[in-house]
């Protein structure tokens, strides 16, 4: 019954939040950017401060809702603040599922592949979707907006997609990021911002325990960290979410992750691949324009839903709310 009222409530409360979101500034002189914790009370919600900055003259948090897994960023002369470490954050916020998500992450981190959470409930009829932007020379991949707007506007608008964005690719790509923005804005999608590194290295060559961010000489916090503050220059709100480069982690490197408070997200339905995604899949596909195949089998995937998708029987999920969903009854 909970979760029924949950599933009532929860697209209200994103939607509402996403409006706010359009609003978000383009923060263009971050300086002092850096990993601060701790717990920000603004009546009646409670948030988990995961970073703080400076932009012209005014001092700012990223948090995240434990509750939604929502993100924003604020002033900080907004909020009562008390400064906490990690550890001490996580066990005061133990019961959330932000927490939750964090704590199974860490305890599945061994695989070299794939490590994170890879599916939401198996109870969704239908899936969430993401998309990753690997640096490439290529322009977005177009179709994937243009039909999911085309096959959902009338159940589902603004319709969810995860974007897993790398840093190089907001470089090379404005005016598809634009793009995104306008469509963002217009409330045709609603996008995750999952960090998914900001140089993306990888070697041909390289067997996958170096390779990608386990190579060599990574520098992980520039990795993460100027991946968010480019993010925040485009207008962006980084999400609590990260993406491995190749899907490629250890355990050493999950931990990394989950140090800076972000939860990774691997996948059980690269399309590309030949994974079939079931109830409740994270479908992973590439929109950087290296990966036509998977593309199109999304698109053939839509296509054989439309009816259903028309009587609201399959539908694309929000990332923040499945993975919430996913640890909201657990212990
Ligand atoms: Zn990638």
């Amino acid at each position: 019954m909970r979760t029924v009222i949950k599933y009532l409530l929860l697209p209200f409360l994103i939607s509402t939040s996403a409006l706010t979101l359009h609003a978000q500034q383009d923060f263009l002189n971050i300086t002092n950017y850096r990993v601060y914790y701790g717990w920000a009370h603004n009546y009646p919600q409670d948030w988990i401060i995961l970073r703080r900055f400076e932009n012209q003259g005014k001092d700012y948090f990223l948090m995240v809702n434990p509750q939604t897994l929502e993100t924003k960023v604020n002033e900080s002369s907004f909020y009562q603040a008390k400064p906490m470490t990690l550890a001490e954050t996580r066990i005061f916020f133990k019961k959330t599922p932000y927490e939750k998500a964090l704590n199974s992450v860490e305890k599945q981190s061994v695989a070299i592949q794939d490590a994170g959470i890879e599916r939401g409930m198996p109870t969704e009829t239908g899936i969430s979707l993401t998309a990753d932007l690997c640096p490439s020379h290529r322009p977005l991949d177009r179709r994937i907006f243009t039909t999911m707007i085309a096959e959902f506007q009338k159940v589902e608008k603004p319709a969810p997609i995860a974007l897993s964005v790398s840093g190089m690719w907001m470089l090379q790509h404005k005016q598809d990021l634009e793009w995104l923005k306008q469509l963002r804005n217009n409330g045709d999608i609603r996008i995750t911002w999952v960090n998914h590194s900001y140089t993306h290295r990888v070697s041909k060559n390289a067997p996958l325990k170096t390779n990608f961010l386990l190579e060599p000489g990574t520098d992980i916090n520039y990795e993460v960290l100027a991946t968010e503050q480019l993010m925040l220059k485009n207008g962006l709100v980084p999400s609590v979410f990260f993406r491995f480069p190749g899907l490629v982690s250890d355990q050493q490197l999950v931990y990394k992750i989950t140090n800076f408070g972000l939860i990774p997200i691997g996948s059980d339905a690269w399309l590309a691949k030949g994974q079939q995604p079931q109830a409740g899949s994270i479908v992973l596909i590439h929109g950087n324009g290296n990966e036509p195949v998977g593309v199109a089998d999304f698109i053939k995937l839509l296509q054989s839903k439309t009816k259903q998708i028309a009587n609201k029987q399959w539908l694309l999920y929000d990332l923040r709310e499945s993975v919430d969903e996913e640890f909201e009854g657990t212990n």
